[in-house]
C-alpha cells in the first residue's frame, strides 16, 4: 500500500487550516503516536473534546456495542438519547434538551429558539442578541455572526441583522445598551478561542439581572467549559445563577461528535413540531458513547481530580514561569488554562506550538499571545509534568 505523506493535504484538502506537520496515527490516555512512532503528550486534549484521554476503555466499549445494534433509524426516538436526556434533567437547570453534531449547531439552535420565543412571547420588536467582544461561537453564518471576531467573520456577507458586541465583563456597558428590544444575551463562561478570559463572578450575576430585569433570555455557550473542564459539571454551577439555554458540545461525547441545546420548560415550548430540525443529530451512536462519558465525567471524584489537577497544571507553569519568565500570567480554570506570553516571547504563540510538536507535546493557541491547556480531566502528574518539561525544551530551542 501506498504511504500517506502530509503532502496530501497540501494537495487534496481545502486549505482552511494548517495542520502540525506530523499525522498522529493512535493515541492512548493522554499520549499519541506519529507515523514514525514517535510519542506525544497531548495537552490540547483534541481542543477540550477528549475529556476522558483518548480510547478510554469503557468508550470503546459502548461504541462498539452499540455499532453492532443500531446506528441510525428516521422518525423514531431511541433508548441511548432517552437515558442520556433524562441524565442531563437530573443533573442541570435544564428540563428539555435538542441534540444535534457540533457546537456550532447547539448555538445555531439556541439562536433560533430564543428568537422564536421572543416573537411569540413579545413580538418582532424583541430581536436583538447581545453578544461580546472576543467571543467565539462557532463557525455557521449565524454563529460566526454572534462571535466577536470580525476575521471571522468578514467576508461573507450579508450577515444577519440585529446582533451587538459588547466589551466583556464589562456591565455598565451591557445595562446602557439593553432594552426592551433585547431578545437574548449570549457569553461563554470563560472564553476559550478569545484568549481563555473568565467572565467576573460579579458579572455573570449582574448579566442574570438585567436580562430579568429586560424579560431577554441568558443563553451561556458551554461548548468548551461544560462536561466538567471547570471541575464542576458546567461553568455556570460556579456562579449561584442558572441560565434560560445552554448549549454543549466538545467534551459531551468525550471526542465522538455531538452536541446538545438544554433549555427550561417555557423555553423549549417555543420549538413546536417542524420548527426545527436535523438529520443526525441524537443518533443512537453517538448517544450511547455520550451517555457513557456522562455517567463517567458526573463524578464527584472525577470533578474535585479536575481542580487538583489544575494545582499540578500551576505549579509546573509557575515552575517554568521561575526559570524562563515566559508568563506575564496565568488566567482560567480548572483544566482550561491559558498562559499570556511575556517578552521575547509575545505574539509568538503559533510559533511556540509548532516548536513543542518537535519537542513531543501538543498544545493549543488563543489567539498569538496566549498558550491555552485543554488536557484530558485524567491526565496524571507525571504527564503534566512531562509535557511542560517538553514545552520548556521548545522554549529553549526557539532562542
Ligand atoms: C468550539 C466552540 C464552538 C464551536 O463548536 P464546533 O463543534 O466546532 O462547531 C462554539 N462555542 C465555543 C465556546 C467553542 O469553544
Amino acid at each position: 500500500m501506498e504511504a500517506v505523506t502530509r503532502e496530501w493535504f497540501e494537495q487534496y484538502l481545502v486549505p482552511t487550516y494548517q495542520p502540525a506537520e506530523f499525522i498522529p496515527v493512535r493515541g492512548e490516555g493522554s499520549r499519541l503516536w506519529d507515523q514514525a512512532g514517535k510519542e506525544y503528550i497531548d495537552l490540547a486534549g483534541g481542543v477540550a473534546t477528549n475529556a476522558l484521554g483518548h480510547c478510554h476503555p469503557q468508550l470503546v466499549e459502548a461504541l462498539i456495542a452499540q455499532a453492532s445494534k443500531l446506528w441510525l433509524v428516521s422518525k423514531c426516538t431511541n433508548e441511548p438519547i432517552l437515558r442520556l436526556a433524562r441524565a442531563m434533567v437530573k443533573a442541570t437547570f435544564a428540563d428539555r434538551l435538542f441534540f444535534c453534531n457540533s457546537g456550532a449547531e447547539a448555538n445555531e439552535a439556541a439562536f433560533k429558539l430564543a428568537r422564536r420565543y421572543s416573537l411569540e412571547h413579545f413580538g418582532p420588536h424583541k430581536s436583538e442578541i447581545i453578544s461580546f467582544e472576543r467571543s467565539f461561537h462557532g463557525r455557521s453564518l449565524f454563529t460566526v455572526s454572534v462571535g466577536g471576531n470580525q476575521a471571522y467573520s468578514s467576508g461573507f456577507g450579508p450577515t444577519p441583522a440585529q446582533i451587538r458586541h459588547l466589551p466583556f465583563n464589562d456591565l455598565a456597558r451591557l445595562e446602557q445598551s439593553i432594552s426592551n428590544n433585547t431578545c437574548a444575551v449570549v457569553l461563554e463562561p470563560i472564553q476559550g478561542e478569545g484568549g481563555v478570559i473568565p467572565a467576573e463572578r460579579e458579572f455573570m450575576q449582574g448579566v442574570r439581572q438585567l436580562c430579568d430585569r429586560h424579560q431577554a433570555l441568558l443563553i451561556l455557550d458551554e461548548v468548551q467549559t461544560g462536561m466538567g473542564r471547570t471541575g464542576k459539571l458546567f461553568a455556570y454551577m460556579h456562579h449561584d445563577i442558572t441560565p434560560d439555554i445552554l448549549t454543549s458540545a466538545k467534551a459531551l461525547g468525550g471526542g465522538f461528535p455531538i452536541g446538545a441545546m438544554l433549555a427550561r420548560e417555557e423555553v423549549a415550548q417555543a420549538f413546536g413540531e417542524g420548527t426545527h430540525g436535523t438529520t443526525f443529530g441524537g443518533n443512537p451512536l453517538a448517544c450511547a458513547i455520550a451517555e457513557q462519558a456522562f455517567a463517567l465525567i458526573n463524578q464527584p471524584a472525577l470533578l474535585s481530580g479536575v481542580v487538583q489537577r489544575e494545582q499540578w497544571f500551576r505549579l509546573a507553569l509557575e515552575q517554568l514561569q521561575q526559570r524562563h519568565h515566559c508568563f506575564t500570567r496565568i488566567r482560567g480554570q480548572g483544566l482550561l488554562l491559558g498562559a499570556e506570553l511575556a517578552p521575547p516571547y509575545q505574539g509568538k504563540a503559533r510559533a511556540i506550538v509548532r516548536a513543542a510538536t518537535r519537542t513531543g507535546v501538543i498544545l493549543l493557541t488563543a489567539g498569538d499571545n496566549v498558550l491555552r491547556f485543554a488536557p484530558a480531566l485524567t491526565i496524571s502528574q507525571p504527564e503534566i509534568e512531562a509535557g511542560i518539561a517538553r514545552l520548556e525544551q521548545a522554549l529553549i530551542g526557539l532562542h
